[in-house]
């Protein structure tokens, strides 16, 4: 009996992990399209692009763990699945059976879509050969002390770059479209916040900008406004969001919306096939809706989910989503998911300082946090939201009153 993940990333190596845990005896193979053991891909907009780690000290496990767990790799791309035959056809015309397939196949970037991205100097930042070629860029063209960056897009991956070349030295300028960075996740004061830190590390933020094309003749010259203007860049990074692998799926006919659709156990609408991770898209009753998830939590829940399943066991998927970015020295731990909030509560001013926690509260209830340097209360709002506990939120608002006393 086999077991074939494709996609050997957080998802697959958990996927494998837990199969041997729950006493999965048959085979397991993973393939994979990166030419390396699976690895945290995190540190990519952050360590690993400041140069502080090596891809080694990345791996989600070492080479001995897959052998001695008698664990398969081949780097290769899997072209499509044959659900009747159980096989799955790769790109050099093999074909490869399954007993249980899980797909694993995450997410890629989102095209820019106007022109320029093709220019040398441009990239996308989404795997290890993407933040090595910048790196090298940087180094080859001794960018660290007097080059000029510019990130396209201010979400977390665009911004956490930002942290990481701007403390190599790099001038850095982020050009975003929306009125404010991070605007799809955080409350507007987070937003201010961010923006703030930011400009005072020295980084160029413009939100509310139009871009017209990205300009060079072989190499990238500039970012080339609406109005005209050409923003300068001996290098541009593009972090415009990302678009789920769900293409396999799709052709195979199984259920996709937005995600590949599965149900508490990581299975799809074929009872041998899985998927877990950025690629999965899961009905979450908490939030009354189906749900993509992006982050390393989330793909580690639903593969343990997806593993106890293939051995019978019973596990759901059900944990409360979260998350966290590093930019300079402020660890952001983000606990649930803020939509349809009607209020927030402040511990702590995002005016001022680097330190403070945003509660979200939805009819009454807290429904997320994000914090800011405040672990303590990122694990209390974990349990408020999780054991949908009540708390005062004028009391939470007081920083002198102990986080204990409030859910007395
Ligand atoms: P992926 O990591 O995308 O892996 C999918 C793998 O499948 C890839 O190796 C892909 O090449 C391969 N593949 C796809 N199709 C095929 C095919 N047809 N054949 C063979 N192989 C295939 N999350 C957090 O929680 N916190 C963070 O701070 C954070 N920071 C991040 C920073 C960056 C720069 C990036 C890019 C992501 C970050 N994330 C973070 C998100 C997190 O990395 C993802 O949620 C996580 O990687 C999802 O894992 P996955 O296994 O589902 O998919």
């Amino acid at each position: 009996m086999r077991v074939l993940i494709i996609g050997a990333s957080h998802a697959g190596a958990q996927v494998c992990a837990n199969l041997r845990q729950d006493g999965w005896t048959g085979e397991i193979l993973v393939i994979g399209d990166e030419p390396v053991l699976p690895y945290h891909r995190p540190p990519l907009s952050k360590t690993y692009l400041a140069g502080k780690t090596t891809l080694n000290e990345q791996l989600i496990r070492p080479a001995a763990y897959y052998e001695k767990h008698d664990i398969t790799f081949r780097v290769a791309r899997v072209d499509s699945i044959d659900r009747e035959a159980h096989t799955v056809t790769l790109s050099d015309g093999e074909k490869v059976s399954y007993d249980k397939l899980v797909l694993c196949l995450g997410a890629r970037p989102r095209s820019f879509p106007l022109e320029g991205a093709e220019l040398a100097g441009v990239h996308y930042l989404r795997d290890a050969a993407d933040t090595e070629a910048i790196r090298d860029e940087l180094h080859a063209k001794g960018l660290h002390a007097s080059g000029r960056v510019t990130i396209i897009g201010a979400g977390y991956i665009g911004l956490e770059a930002a942290a990481s070349l701007r403390q190599l030295g790099v001038e850095v300028t982020v050009l975003e479209s929306a009125e404010r960075v991070l605007q799809r996740v955080t409350a507007p004061e987070l937003s201010e916040f961010y923006t703030r830190v930011h400009r005072e590390e020295g980084v160029d933020v413009r939100t509310g900008v139009s871009i017209s094309g990205i300009e060079g003749d072989e190499h990238v010259r500039g970012v080339r406004l609406a109005d005209g203007e050409l923003v300068p860049a001996d290098l541009v990074i593009i972090g415009i969001g990302v678009v789920p692998n769900v293409e396999l799926a799709a052709a195979a006919g199984l259920a996709v919306d937005n995600g590949v659709v599965i149900d508490d156990h990581g299975q799809t609408s074929d009872p041998d096939i899985f998927a877990a991770g950025d690629c999965a898209s899961h009905y979450l009753a908490r939030y009354g809706r189906q749900i993509r998830l992006e982050s390393v939590p989330s793909a580690g829940e639903q593969a343990k989910a997806v593993g106890a399943r293939i051995c019978d066991k019973e596990k759901e998927i059900k944990a409360l989503p979260w998350f966290w970015s590093d930019q300079y020295e402020l660890k952001l731990q983000i606990a649930g998911l803020n939509d349809g909030y009607d209020s927030i509560v402040f511990r702590g001013d995002p005016a001022a300082g680097r330190s403070f926690a945003c509660f979200y509260f939805k009819q009454g209830q807290m429904i997320a946090a994000d914090c800011v340097n405040h672990p303590k209360e990122f694990v209390f709002a974990r349990r408020v939201i999780g054991d949908q506990l009540a708390v005062d939120p004028d009391a939470l608002a007081d920083p002198e009153n102990s986080l204990n006393d409030l859910l007395r």
